[in-house]
């Protein structure tokens, strides 16, 4: 156990700044406008620095920034990009707690997370894609006897990246180190509830990068969102967000006929089949722990495990067990390495799941154990803290349908197989699922018949660099992750030569 020193304190790991600018070109660049907004640290739900507030013309000037060392960047070899994606991936190593304390206090996250799953899988991705692209290959085809046919990848050029702010450092690395790895320059916009650990992560990395090729405009969606996502000097737009803002995305790139790729909201059942039941067994306790996980990160996950479907045979056993294992978890201070969920990410999320705490009981759902804000006491009472709640309802309830994003499970039973897929399937996402049986038949049928783009089977919530990632119907178009995520940031060349 290690309880870290809040930053501010005189033994913490992290000094933040009490005011963070835009980084353009490889520089700290005030905004053009001269206007900054507050950011809060959701365990104290106090003001900790300000940051920029960008606009179109910060944007411009991101771009000409890019516009400059794209051609440059673009020319390296890949040899040369990998080593610089590693040496990024040793420094943030070598600096993984401070990075970790960094992510916890801005986002209000269990540090326990940020420490042992989201730095080192943001230091991983960087090493995956920095291999990915050295084995990358090119195609030479005969075509006919005096006709060959070459295939080149090239980067698009200047792309822009827009995140949000469930996984801040996570969600930059899911789209800089493909980008990065096939040679684009980027200007990137975090989410204005989460901006600051970033700009910590590039004090610390953007001296490995040449100036220019990563960019970091903050600020607003429709201030400097709208105006990197509308410009015709972009030759991609990569987003991460709620579904009705990426349908603006896709219109905004359709304006330029530029390529998308969208990460979308989700609603993700997890199903437990009745022959996970047993005494004192470790397949039952991992069965169990995997149905606590729509508390993990608070619930703020796209593929939070929000809909739980159990077997009616098992229902009322399971859930005696489920629901006293949820009470256990542990809350405390997100900086103590013994707290397992931490606080919401912003006021607007914590009234946002209040508001759905109320919708549940309105609907008539039943209210198995959570169901209200958590007072943690003493500093952290003003923090935005939520009890993982249960509820048990019908999947036509809004608790069913729409997405709370916080530490709440609505959970509903099913007769047979066809009814668990039908159940399952009902939902205007297809993001992430979860399959739990012993025998591998019904688990793998399963898997294959929910319209995901990932089902995690007999486990939940693992996500390595090299499984591909990504939603079927409204979750999204487009998959991260993988090698196949190169060939969103890249062109393919043919060339058709005679001789
Ligand atoms: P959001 O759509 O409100 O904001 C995301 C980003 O878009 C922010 O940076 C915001 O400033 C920007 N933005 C908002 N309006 C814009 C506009 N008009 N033009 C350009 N940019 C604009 O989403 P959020 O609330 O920050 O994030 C939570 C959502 O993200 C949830 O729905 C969650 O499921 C989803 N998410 C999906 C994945 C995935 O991989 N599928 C991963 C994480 C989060």
């Amino acid at each position: 156990m290690a309880v870290y020193a809040a930053p501010g304190q005189p033994d913490s790991l992290v000094t933040y700044q009490s005011r963070y600018e835009h980084y353009i070109g490889g520089e700290w660049v005030a905004p053009v406008k001269g206007q900054y907004f507050e950011n809060v640290t959701p365990i104290t739900g106090k003001v900790f620095c300000e940051v920029a507030r960008g606009t179109a013309e910060d944007i411009d000037a991101a771009l000409d920034a890019a516009h400059a060392a794209a051609p440059a960047w673009g020319r390296t070899t890949p040899a040369e990009r990998a080593v610089i994606l590693n040496t990024i991936a040793d420094r943030m190593e070598a600096n993984l707690e401070m990075l970790a304390v960094a992510e916890t206090w801005d986002n209000g996250k269990a540090v326990r997370e940020t420490l042992n799953a989201d730095i080192p899988l943001a230091i991983d991705h960087f090493r995956y894609f920095a291999g990915a692209i050295r084995a990358q290959e090119g195609g030479l085809s005969q075509i006919t006897e005096d006709m060959v046919a070459y295939h080149f990848h090239e980067p698009l050029g200047v792309v822009g990246q827009i995140i949000p702010w469930n996984f801040p450092i996570l969600m930059a690395t899911w789209k800089l180190a493909p980008a990065l790895a096939a040679g684009n320059a980027i200007v990137l916009k975090p989410a204005e509830q989460t901006p600051a650990s970033i700009l910590v992560l590039f004090q610390l990395i953007g001296d490995l990068l040449p100036a220019g090729v990563v960019n970091i405009v903050n600020g607003f969606g429709a201030e400097a969102g709208k105006p990197l996502a509308t410009s015709p000097r972009i030759r991609k737009i990569a987003f991460t967000g709620e579904t009705t803002t990426g349908r603006l995305i896709m219109q905004y790139a359709s304006e330029n006929i530029i390529p998308v790729t969208l990460e979308l909201g989700g609603k993700s059942p997890n199903v437990f089949f009745e022959d996970v039941m047993a005494e004192n067994d470790a397949y039952f306790d991992k069965a169990q722990e995997g149905f606590t996980m729509f508390a993990l990160n608070q619930g703020e996950v796209c593929t939070c495990p929000s809909r739980a479907l159990l077997q009616a045979s098992i229902a009322d056993d399971f859930l005696d067990a489920v629901v006293e294992r949820t009470e256990r978890i542990t809350r405390g201070n997100p900086l103590d390495t013994d707290t397992m969920i931490g606080a919401q990410a912003s006021n607007d999320q914590f009234e946002k799941i209040k508001s759905y705490l109320d919708i549940g009981r309105q609907e008539g759902a039943q209210l198995l154990t959570g169901g209200e804000p958590d007072d943690r006491g003493g500093e952290f009472s003003d923090g935005f803290y939520i009890r993982p709640t249960i509820f048990r309802g019908d999947n036509s309830m809004r608790i069913f349908q729409e997405e709370i994003f916080g530490p709440v499970v609505s959970v509903t039973t099913f007769s047979d197989f066809d009814d668990a897929i039908r159940i399952a399937n009902d939902s205007l996402y297809g993001l992430g699922a979860g399959v739990w049986s012993r025998s591998g038949n019904v688990a793998y049928r399963a898997g294959r018949a929910i319209q995901a783009g990932r089902v995690w089977v007999n486990n939940y919530h693992a996500y390595p660099a090299h499984a591909a990632f990504g939603g079927y119907k409204s979750s999204g178009i487009g998959r991260e992750n993988h090698l196949m995520m190169l060939d969103h940031y890249q062109q393919t060349k043919n060339l058709l030569v005679s001789y």
